[in-house]
């Protein structure tokens, strides 16, 4: 991973994240997992809404059907999420997410960039070999901008709010033509995980803010975990959460790191070219705890 100070483009300092850590787009992960589990045997009913759950039951499209078990990985609004924990709320964090993708400059490093600055900061990584970069620029704001998964922008707002970034950064953003924002919500785990027969995973139990890119993995980690303890929902949930919570409190504490200003921006700064001639991995010893840590071992 590399720091970078956006405005001047100067860089902080390289971690080297080691071979486990891959970039892997969305849609390619999602295909997997439908391939890997279409194989087991699993059957996958696509454009199927579930309108509600109850203790034992469901109703979808209209349908009733009962469960034993129902593990609900239905995200943030989820129908499972609203029978597990009706009354947790979200806060808005005053930061919007930008996300799109581009077609990759030429000899892109097959690296993670953070470029940080006062206020807002802006993550780029490489997928598909190298073919496409990831764009996901976050912005401090005051003003609400609804949660989901599909609000357009303009990638003009995008581009006035980092016209004060390096030129390299301005000329990514000039060849934008499609943009979605996203108001970032603070929605901490929900209280408990597991009511009455239904387990919440991923999102629909502890959505993250997207500022240390672990909340797909911890879903992961939910699905591998809990399919070896689904006799005892509760034992999982005790031994997952610490993990999890920790993880949730990393992603917030970065949000304020990439976005000092004045003195304590200048001081961080200085610390991080100082690490980076003598002892570059030494930043990342920190997370030793969370890319160390395997749940299939
Ligand atoms: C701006 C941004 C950037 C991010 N970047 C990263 C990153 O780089 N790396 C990373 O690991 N994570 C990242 N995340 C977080 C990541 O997207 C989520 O943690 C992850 O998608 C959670 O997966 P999930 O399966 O639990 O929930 P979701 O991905 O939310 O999936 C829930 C699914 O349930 C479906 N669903 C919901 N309600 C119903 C219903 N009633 N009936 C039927 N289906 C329903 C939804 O359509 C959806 O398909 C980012 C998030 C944001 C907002």
């Amino acid at each position: 991973m590399h720091l970078i100070d956006g405005p001047s483009g100067r860089s902080l300092i390289r971690m080297p994240l080691g071979p486990g850590f891959r970039f892997i787009h969305r849609a390619d992960l999602i295909a997997e997992l439908e391939r890997t589990a279409r194989a087991e045997g699993v059957e996958i009913l696509l454009g199927c809404h579930v309108d509600r759950v109850d203790a034992g039951r469901l109703i979808a499209d209209g349908r009733e059907m009962a469960f034993d078990h129902l593990v609900g990985a239905d995200g943030a609004r989820g129908a499972a999420r609203r029978f597990v924990a009706p009354d947790h709320f979200s806060r808005f964090t005053g930061q919007v997410a930008w996300r799109t993708l581009v077609p990759a400059p030429d000899d892109w490093p097959l690296e993670a960039q953070v470029h940080v600055g006062p206020g807002r900061h802006l993550v780029l990584y490489p997928l598909r070999e190298g073919r496409l970069l990831n764009i996901v620029a976050v912005e401090e704001r005051s003003d609400w901008v609804a949660e989901g998964w599909s609000q357009r922008d303009d990638p003009a707002n995008l581009r006035a709010a980092f016209d004060g970034y390096a030129p390299f950064i301005r000329e990514l953003l000039a060849r934008v033509e499609t943009v979605h924002l996203w108001g970032l919500m603070d929605h901490g785990a929900v209280p408990a995980w597991h009511r009455n027969g239904v387990t919440l995973i991923g999102d629909a139990a502890h959505p993250t803010l997207p500022f240390l890119a672990q909340g797909a993995n911890l879903a992961l980690e939910d699905a591998w975990t809990l399919a070896h303890a689904l006799d005892d929902p509760t034992a999982w949930e005790a031994a997952r959460r610490p993990r999890v919570e920790r993880a949730l409190m990393a992603a917030r504490a970065n949000a304020a790191n990439y976005h000092l200003s004045g003195p304590r921006k200048t001081l961080a700064h200085l610390v991080l070219r100082l690490v980076a001639g003598v002892a570059p991995g030494a930043m990342l010893k920190r997370y030793d705890w969370l890319y160390d840590h395997d749940v299939t071992a």
